[in-house]
């Protein structure tokens, strides 16, 4: 397949390049580095892209990716790895989700897809991801590693786009199949979370390149059981792409969900929960007890449906109005 190029870095077959790509320059003339990984296996094969850290706080799936890319063997791998454990070098410097450099363009670079070399700060280092990575590299198969935000929990999960060329979707659906997740949203126009446009792995299979992402616990503090859980599934969509030799590892029943619904809090109060992320629910089954500080038990949640919890807050508390559950409906 001959040399692996992406600006300066470049791999030969059978070689294994990690530098840093510069993109925007910032105020003391220093360049916001993207940490690039180029894996250019030894045997012909598909081009795979694996990206965290679009959100700077979100540990658990840079070392997801870092764990995966550091059991590969170069000589035995067939195709091509490109890894970027933090897409969003800035937002990462300050361990929070987005970039904090102006009132002007905090922005949610996960909704900054495809990007241009003439926007805002996210909106270029989206382009570099996008264009000068993803585009320039001919990448067959995009997966965009991501946690909760801040105080928000999930059960190993992943997320699919639905709307692009029939083919694409299938083969997105197919790899985030071997995942090994405890739950895969169908992101459609119900599943709106995942679904709010110019999200990398929309705009990767609007393209017709097959992409999903995942969601592994939470911000800021990493958990073996969450990035173990997101390394293995990565290798396992490598041995299904036929990219490396093994078996594939499964140990849950991944539940489809096509439609998400929000729970929001009544009252504000110390908030115990009654279920955990991922787990199965009857529609009144008791989701939650809020408590005040006297004591006083003050409401019990139920859930509105029959489905599975998708995320819990983590704070320990609750203010009246703030999510307290996000519950999927099975796909039909
Ligand atoms: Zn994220």
């Amino acid at each position: 397949m001959g040399e692996l190029r992406i600006g300066n870095l470049a791999a030969a077959p059978g070689e294994t390049i990690k530098g840093y790509l510069e993109t925007v320059e910032l105020v003391d003339g220093t360049f916001a580095p993207i940490p690039v990984h180029l894996i250019n296996g030894a045997e012909d094969g598909l081009t795979l892209f694996l990206g965290a850290g679009t959100h700077g706080d979100e540990i658990n799936g840079v070392k997801a990716v870092l764990d995966a890319v550091a059991a590969i063997d170069v000589a035995r791998l067939k195709g091509r790895i490109i890894a970027v454990p933090v897409q969003n070098p800035i937002a990462y410097r300050a361990r929070f989700r987005l970039i904090t450099l102006n009132q002007l363009d905090r922005r949610n670079m996960h909704r900054c897809f495809p990007g241009s070399p003439e926007g805002d700060i996210s909106g270029r280092i989206c382009n570099a991801i996008f264009d000068t990575i993803i585009g320039a590299a001919d990448v067959d198969f995009v997966v965009d590693c991501h946690t909760g935000s801040t105080g928000s929990y999930y059960p190993p999960l992943v997320f699919v786009s639905t709307q692009g060329p029939k083919d694409a979707v299938e083969r997105s659906l197919a790899g985030a199949r071997v995942f090994d997740a405890d739950l895969m949203v169908k992101a459609g126009g119900k599943a709106g979370v995942y679904a709010l446009g110019n999200m990398l792995h929309m705009v990767a299979v609007e393209r017709g390149i097959p992409a999903f992402g995942c969601e592994l616990g939470t911000a800021l503090p990493s958990e073996e059981v969450q990035y173990g859980t997101g390394a293995r599934g990565l290798r396992n969509l490598m041995i299904h792409l036929g990219m490396i030799d093994g078996e594939l590892t499964s140990t849950r029943n991944c539940v489809e969900l096509d439609e998400i619904f929000e729970v929001r809090s009544e009252r504000g109060g110390i908030c115990n929960y009654l279920v955990k992320p991922g787990e199965a629910v009857e529609k009144g089954h008791p989701i939650a007890r809020i408590m005040n500080l006297f004591g006083d038990v003050v409401d019990e949640v139920r859930s509105p449906l029959k489905g599975h919890i998708v995320t819990c807050t983590c704070w320990g508390t609750i203010n009246q109005g703030e999510r307290l559950v996000r519950i999927g409906r099975p796909a039909a």
